[in-house]
């Protein structure tokens, strides 16, 4: 089943406390692209600038990810570089430049136009929008974005999220977005907002969904060795949206299930810098770790706690 996706493609500097790479191959949408491609047809949507490379399209071509819509210009590639702590938890951002992003007017290819699920990937909301614009009917839109542009570009942000069905967010990012401390407050302000479904991402803590009145929690998968988290939330979101395509079935169910599956991609993707470990990941060990996280996530055969529970109440 296809899916589109429009976001940024990047050269990214990034250090970690485990070390520094400059000029990777970065950016939302090639980290969703590359995860989704293992679930579904991806068609993206970006642009480039005259300095990137076709080793880098070789990325895309192996993972059959389709860019007749990645268009390239002379200028600049977006370029981002940040920095992360011990914690691993959120990037300090040192430089955003957005370059050929600047002038940037996204148009579909014709072949694009019937895709039925849409991911609007950390972009410019007015860029997301004018996306959405020129879809026919699609069935399924989720989007991300991030406090560059809750901060810059909040009344153009609400009205993009006016036509979002799902949106997967940071939890500082999801407060900052409803002007709410508590976080099942920001939530409901969020929902109203638009999305019927909202993700909160929590990094190391995993995720959180708030649907109707009902709200799913995963951890993340404990890893022994984590090197760059940058990535991990549209790896997250490519591994969701390519099983949703892929079942092509949207119910609680599913919804929960491909919460593990976007976890399992995230997991994958920060055990090296840039895609290395993404790029190269197999189906086996995806189906593993899928199952090593239901593992994790199951006490449903353990007991009720109800003698606890009874003892507390006498
Ligand atoms: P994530 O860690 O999943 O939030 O995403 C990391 C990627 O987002 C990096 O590879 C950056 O190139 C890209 N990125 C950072 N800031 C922006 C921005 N303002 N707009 C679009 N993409 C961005």
């Amino acid at each position: 089943m296809s899916l589109l996706v429009v976001g940024s493609v990047a050269f990214d500097d990034v250090r970690t406390p485990f070390g520094e790479v400059r000029g990777v191959l970065g950016g939302s949408a090639t980290y969703f692209g590359i995860a989704a491609s293992y679930f579904a047809d991806v068609n993206l949507v970006a642009v480039v600038g005259d300095d990137f490379t076709d080793e880098s399209l070789d990325l895309f071509r192996t993972h059959r990810v389709n860019i007749d819509g990645l268009e390239r210009r002379s200028g600049k590639t977006f370029r981002w570089s940040g920095e992360y702590g011990f914690d691993l938890k959120e990037a300090t951002t040192h430089a955003t430049h957005l370059n050929v992003f600047e002038t940037f007017e996204p148009k579909l290819p014709a072949s694009y136009r019937a895709c039925p699920y849409v991911f609007l990937a950390n972009i410019d909301p007015v860029l997301q929008r004018q996306v959405l614009e020129q879809m026919e009917a699609p069935e399924l839109v989720a989007c991300d974005t991030m406090n560059f542009w809750i901060e810059g570009k909040p009344k153009e942000l609400k009205e993009t999220l006016r036509h979002v069905d799902i949106l997967t967010i940071n939890d500082s990012e999801a407060r900052e977005l409803a002007s709410q401390p508590n976080i099942y407050e920001a939530a409901q302000a969020i929902l109203a907002m638009g999305p019927s479904a909202l993700i909160v991402k929590r990094g190391e803590y995993g995720a959180l969904m708030f649907n109707e009145e009902k709200v799913f929690a995963i951890p993340a998968y404990p890893l022994e060795a984590v090197f760059d988290p940058t990535g991990a939330g549209d790896s997250f979101a490519g591994g969701f949206m390519g099983y949703l395509a892929n079942v092509r079935n949207v119910t609680d169910a599913t919804l929960r299930q491909a919460i593990i599956m976007g976890s399992v991609m995230a997991s994958f993707n920060v055990e090296a810098f840039s895609l290395d470990r993404l790029r190269a990941v197999t189906y086996d060990e995806i189906l593993e770790r899928f199952k090593a996280f239901r593992r994790l996530v199951h006490f449903e055969d353990i007991g009720s706690g109800e003698l606890a529970v009874q003892r507390l109440m006498i």
